[in-house]
């Protein structure tokens, strides 16, 4: 496997970070709309107007010559080290940015492509994305289960010179606003089960594919699921090599942890991506609910705003960490879990400080907060759960013992599992 997407060192320009900045600076405020921080457009992935108006926007970008500024320039990019985007990146604070493209398409999809992909589908997927044409999503996680992904039952079998696809894929975030997704299937049945994977590059349209919406509980329909059924691809699908599919499942694993803890180079723009997912601004907060002078929430919030520097200051050491080598790359896995407790110590300390009305909707706007609560969980499975990230902590950083894996070594069709 070649690993290509570290970014470029060699500046591929004469023009230094700092011009580059103030050419962006100018750029911007001539091309994108600006928008209010504290009150940025709604961004509900689970709605296809976000979607529209982000290609949209990314379109904009990559016509002024500021789209994929870290990836390699033969792929649509501006092959420019990390210091630009990072530039890039403060002068777009107060636009709007394309910043439902980030995850996964470009810092987990497109980031893997670079990695392990064709160089065909190198030149083809990651600049139709960085043009704005094409969303990139993950088809991992099956029905049977998410955790153990070198399990997957999805098969693709070998009929003449096609692959055909049989299974069903779930939790796939954003694939109905999708055009590609990267597909992990099982190839060979007779080995053990990392060595019989083969990730495949399918289109979301195609004939053999019923994608459905999944409901949350809080009326979000952002998930799908996708049955396969008779899906046929040719070999220009097959991402990396047959039966590899484990490398490039282990890249893109890699790339997710790093995007989940905002350390990609290959992520445009900062913050948040609507208002949702705000940072909550304590100060204003408890204004809102009328407590500024109650000592108690007062110290609620001040914790909050506690674990949430101690997080920022973790992001920081781990990413310098990885970088200076001082820390395995597996490390990523303590700001996955930091980010968790973060985002979950957050969702209880509001609706502990909101009380009856963030579970009554009284029209005070504070229903929310509840309502925001409903997807607490989500930060402790997306990308991997938190007991998973403990294990990767346990194994790969403090090297303690590996977990006992009862199918370790065996064929894949002698190991005993659940018959869905
Ligand atoms: C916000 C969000 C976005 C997501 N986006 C995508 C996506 O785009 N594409 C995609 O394919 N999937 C996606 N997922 C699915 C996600 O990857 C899975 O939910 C996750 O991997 C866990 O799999 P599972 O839900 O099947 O739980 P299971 O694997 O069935 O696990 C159930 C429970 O058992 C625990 N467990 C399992 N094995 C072990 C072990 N060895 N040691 C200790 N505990 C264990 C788990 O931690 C969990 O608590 C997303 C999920 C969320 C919440």
């Amino acid at each position: 496997m070649t690993e290509t997407t570290a970014a470029p060192t060699a500046s591929a320009t004469s023009e230094t970070v700092e011009e580059f900045a103030l050419r962006a600076r100018t750029w911007l405020a001539e091309n994108l709309p600006g928008i209010d921080r504290r009150n940025p457009p709604s961004a509900d992935r689970g709605e296809i107007e976000p979607w529209l108006r982000a290609r949209e926007l990314q379109k904009k970008l990559y016509d002024g010559g500021f789209a994929g500024i870290c990836f390699p320039r033969e792929y649509g990019g501006l092959g420019l080290p990390i210091a630009y985007q990072r530039a890039f990146d403060e002068e777009s604070r107060d636009y709007e940015m394309p910043l439902i493209l980030n995850t996964p398409t470009f810092t987990i999809c497109a980031a893997t492509i670079l990695d392990t992909g064709s160089e065909e589908q190198k030149r083809e997927r990651i600049s139709a994305a960085i043009r704005g044409e094409e969303v990139l999503v993950q088809l991992l996680s099956e029905p049977s289960g998410g955790s153990d992904l070198a399990s997957v039952i999805t098969r693709a079998d070998r009929r003449g010179d096609r692959w055909v696809i049989n299974g069903a894929k779930t939790w796939s975030t954003s694939a109905f606003a999708a055009d590609y997704g990267l597909l992990l299937a099982r190839t060979n049945w007779d080995v053990p089960k990392h060595e019989g994977l083969t990730m495949f590059l399918v289109k979301l349209d195609s004939p053999g594919i019923d994608m459905r919406r999944i409901k949350q509980v809080n009326g979000s329909e952002e998930f799908c699921e996708e049955f396969f059924d008779g899906l046929e691809v040719g070999d220009d699908a097959v991402v990396g090599e047959v039966n590899d599919g484990w490398n490039v499942a282990s890249r893109q694993l890699y790339h997710e942890r790093r995007a989940v803890g905002g350390g990609s180079e290959f992520a445009s723009g900062i913050g948040a991506e609507g208002k949702s997912d705000q940072p909550i601004d304590y100060v204003e907060f408890v204004e809102e609910i009328g407590q500024s002078d109650n000592e108690r929430i007062r110290e609620m919030a001040g914790r909050a705003l506690v674990v949430r520097a101690v997080h920022e200051q973790l992001i920081d050491h781990v990413y310098h960490g990885v970088l200076e080598g001082t820390l395995p790359p597996a490390a990523g896995s303590i700001i996955r879990i930091s980010h968790a407790e973060n985002v979950q110590f957050e969702m209880d300390v509001t609706l502990a400080m909101t009380g009856a009305a963030g579970v009554v909707d009284d029209g005070s706007g504070l229903f929310r907060i509840g309502n925001r609560y409903l997807a607490r969980q989500a930060a402790s499975l997306g990308g991997g759960t938190t007991e998973i990230a403990r294990n990767i902590i346990g194994e790969r950083v403090l090297g303690f013992p590996r977990e006992h894996a009862a199918d370790r070594g065996v064929p894949f069709n002698q190991v005993k599992r659940r018959r869905d």
